[in-house]
């Protein structure tokens, strides 16, 4: 049996690593100023293992400092679902279980009540992991558990695939994504990954608080699709779910079949069957108390996505003046929307450059900065554009006028 090393904690026995807390750690009088950072509330921290001679116990203690695991993933978890003003303060323990058991890991209320979480985690699963991935698979597994330990569920309401997404979406912010995961465009609450870079994509485009603000509007009142209309300023979710499988060419390719030139004319995509029945990783790990809703409908969207095609045609080579030389629907779509877009100063320049430059992505990924400066400058649009290009921009390169733009119309 290899040794455990010394700085891990008895494992039979139950071991409280919450750090000391403000209130006994100084004696600042009431009228100090309070010039240390503001802390998070951390519960205790327990640890238990059922079996320490297991082939993952022994893993888990050459891998894992578990003061450190569990201390970083709550942080984390606050940092990335919180402020300071808005984190819970009443969970007053989180037990970490290691023991056999099917499936990878599971949290729930305690016996006790629903203040006292436990993580449990398996074994056999830390086991079976290659040695190289261990060290992230293990924190990246309980930064999706710690995340059931603290979120809100719109009071048991939430469809289960955003739950498991959330999780899934602060694992992926803190750099612990597994080495499988991929952008899935077949549901927006398919859950984990697939619903963890879609939020992804609207924290970009709404703002990096997006879901801190999905999170907080499901602590008191039930879930409807007005949530999203709420975080996005008015825009139901079959649209940023569209706007997200474009963004990121996701919309399933349609096979071409002999007479089926007219329907390709109207542009209706065919729901690609392949993609939904892809297996999700081995994970049995489910929130138990989510009552599941229906998913969404997606309606037929006029767009047929052709990839390939696209990102060949108008090869500079060609000598096109024009560089947008792809015939099909989704291009057609697409570059209808770009020369479209205007920027008229009063929204943020930064989520404004990130469709534009998508949208160019998605059609002419090689154009020069030449190009993409005259048509950044073509979409700005009313006095306010003009006055600001004129005065500031005008002998710029195309990146400097992408950061002069940022700076001077941020966060709007
Ligand atoms: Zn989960």
């Amino acid at each position: 049996m290899a040794a455990t090393p010394t700085r891990q904690p008895s494992p039979l026995v139950q071991v409280s690593t919450a750090p000391p807390q403000s209130t006994n750690a100084t004696a600042e009088t009431p009228t100090s100023k309070p010039h240390h950072p503001k802390r998070w509330h951390i519960p205790r921290l327990l640890f238990t293992v059922k079996d320490v001679s297991h082939d993952g116990a022994i893993k888990y203690f050459n891998t894992t400092n578990t003061q450190k695991l569990l201390h970083d993933a709550v942080t984390s978890v606050l940092e990335t679902l919180y402020t300071h003003e808005t984190a819970p303060t009443t969970q007053r323990s989180i037990t970490l279980i290691l023991r056999s058991m099917d499936g990878i890991a599971n949290t729930t209320g305690s016996e006790l009540d629903n203040d006292h979480k436990e993580i449990y985690f398996s074994l056999d699963y830390i086991g079976e992991l290659p040695d190289d991935r261990a060290q992230k698979e293990i924190p990246g597994v309980i930064r999706h558990e710690m995340v059931h330990c603290w979120q809100y569920d719109a009071c048991g309401t939430a469809p289960s695939g955003l739950i498991e997404g959330i999780a899934d979406f602060v694992r992926m912010k803190a750099g612990l994504s597994p080495p499988h995961w991929r952008r899935k465009g077949d549901r927006w609450d398919a859950g984990y990954e697939a619903t963890a870079y879609f939020l992804d994509y609207l924290c970009s485009r709404f703002g990096n608080d997006t879901v801190k603000r999905i999170n907080l509007a499901m602590k008191h009142t039930k879930y409807t699709p007005e949530l999203w209309m709420t975080i996005s300023g008015g825009i139901p979710i079959e649209k940023l779910w569209d706007d997200y499988r474009t963004a990121f060419s996701l919309h399933p390719t349609p096979k071409p079949e002999p007479g089926d030139g007219e329907k390709e004319k109207e542009g209706y995509a065919v729901i690609a069957k392949e993609e939904a029945t892809t297996p999700p990783p081995s994970k049995t790990e489910a929130k138990p108390s989510q009552s599941v809703e229906k998913p969404l409908p997606i309606p037929p969207t006029p767009i047929a996505t052709y990839v390939s095609g696209m990102r060949r045609s108008g090869s500079p080579s060609s000598g096109d003046v024009w560089p947008f030389a792809a015939d099909t629907p989704a291009a057609h779509v697409m570059l209808d929307r770009l020369k479209n877009m205007r920027f008229e100063g009063k929204s943020d320049a930064t989520r404004y450059l990130l469709e534009f430059e998508a949208l160019i992505d998605r059609l002419q990924p090689e154009m020069s900065d030449a190009d993409r400066k005259l048509l950044l400058c073509t979409s700005f649009c009313g006095p306010t554009m003009v006055d600001w290009y004129e005065t500031t921009c005008r002998a710029v390169t195309y990146h400097q006028l992408k950061e002069a733009m940022q700076e001077a119309f941020r966060n709007y």
